[in-house]
Parts: structure tokens; sequence; C-alpha cells
């Protein structure tokens, strides 16, 4: 097990902005020691094909509830009329051995991690316009239409909390934006403060 925690990286963007194809992509790059995906709790239902325990934790609004009581929450927000949170014991688990952990949460949940870890890196993807996102999201057929509009009143709003974040990624091609995102994986882990202890040590300095 490595001595080293992991980071925890929190990506927050517009529905519909590609977060979920960009962690998909930096999962199936990545060997699972690495880097782990944290699977929320939610009272939504369950979209077609997605698996419970897989895209969420499927919960009642009780259970969820139950949750936040016990604490085993690492941060939760009420997102279009349902909960969403972040199980904390999985999340501690991974950093504990050193495997870095990605958030896909909103930004009130984001907010709310920066508050209570704010050594986390932030990064907020965004779509290359609001006429793609909408294209995007009617393109999904999952949504009615009345849900997509909610969803595209909510972006202009969203995308001005961007200044709250460490690093912004345009999904406009899908490869270069996965190719960015790695790049900031790779750059927090070059920082000096966190890891030049450790590297002196082998330089015999200090
Ligand atoms: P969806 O219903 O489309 O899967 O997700 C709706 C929104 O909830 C997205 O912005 C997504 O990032 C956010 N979300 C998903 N899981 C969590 C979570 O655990 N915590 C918070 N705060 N937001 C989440």
């Amino acid at each position: 097990m490595s001595e080293k925690r992991g980071k925890l990286f929190v990506i927050s963007g517009p529905s519909g902005a590609g977060k979920g194809t960009i962690c998909k992509r930096l999962m199936e790059d990545s060997d699972p020691e690495d880097l782990a995906l944290s699977v929320s709790m939610t009272t939504r239902k369950p979209r077609e094909g997605e698996v419970d325990g897989v895209s969420y934790f499927f919960k009642t609004k009780e259970e969820f509830e139950q949750e936040i009581e016990r604490g085993g929450l690492l941060e939760y927000a009420a997102v279009y009329e349902n909960y969403y949170g972040t199980p904390k014991a999985y999340v501690e688990e991974k950093l504990k051995a050193g495997t870095d952990v990605i958030l896909e949460i909103d930004i009130q949940g984001a907010m709310n991690v920066k508050k209570s870890r704010p050594e986390s890196t932030f990064i907020f993807i965004l779509p290359p316009s609001m006429d793609v996102l909408r294209k995007r999201l009617i393109g999904r057929g999952t949504e009615t239409e009345e849900a997509v509009e909610l969803r595209l009143s909510k972006t202009k709003s969203e995308v001005s909390h961007i200044r709250d974040y460490d690093y912004y990624v345009v999904n406009d091609d899908l490869d270069r934006a996965v190719a960015e995102a790695k790049a900031i994986f790779t750059a927090e882990h070059q920082k000096v403060e966190d890891g030049v202890s450790e590297l002196l040590k082998n330089y015999g300095a200090e």
C-alpha cells in the first residue's frame, strides 16, 4: 500500500457538457489502483440502462435522509428536486490507499467539498456552446422537452460559477478534452508543495 494519500478531483459542469463521457474515458485509460470514480447515491429514479451500484446507488428519500443523519456522506445536495450525495467511506478508503478519486458532482456539492477539503482539485467541464448543449440534451432522448429547458436555463447561471474552480476543460473535441483532463491530473501530481519532502530524501537534502 502506498504511503502517499490519493488526491481528490471534483468535476462539475452543466448537464450534457460530457462530464460522464470524459470520466469514463479517464477510468478506461487508468489503472484501478491509480484512479477510482465515486458512485453517488441519489433519490432520482433510474434511467433506462442505469444499473444500481454502478451508475448510482438508488435510494428512497427516507434511506437518503438516514444516510445524512448517520454522517455517511462526504457532501450532498438537492438537484432538480432530488437528493444526490457522495458516500464518504469509499472515498476515504481509496484516498488512504493512495488512489486518486473523481467526484462527478454538481456545483453546490463541489462548493461544500471546497469548504471541507480545500486541498482538492476543482475542474469545470464546459460544452462548446449553448446551441451544442441543447442538441446534445435533446439527442440523449432521456429528458422531456420541459426538463431540457429547465437544464438549459440552469446552465447559464452554472457557468458563472466557473471562477470558483481551479481548471476548465471545453468539451469540443472529446479526445482533446480527455487529454486536457489528464494533463490537469498529471500537473497536480507534480506540485512541489506536495511531493518535495519525499523527493528530497532521495537526494540527501531536506
Ligand atoms: P443526473 O441526474 O443527470 O445523473 O445528474 C444531475 C446532476 O447531479 C449532475 O450535475 C451531477 O453531476 C450531479 N450529481 C451526481 N452525483 C452527485 C453527488 O453525489 N453529489 C452532488 N452534489 N451532485 C451530484
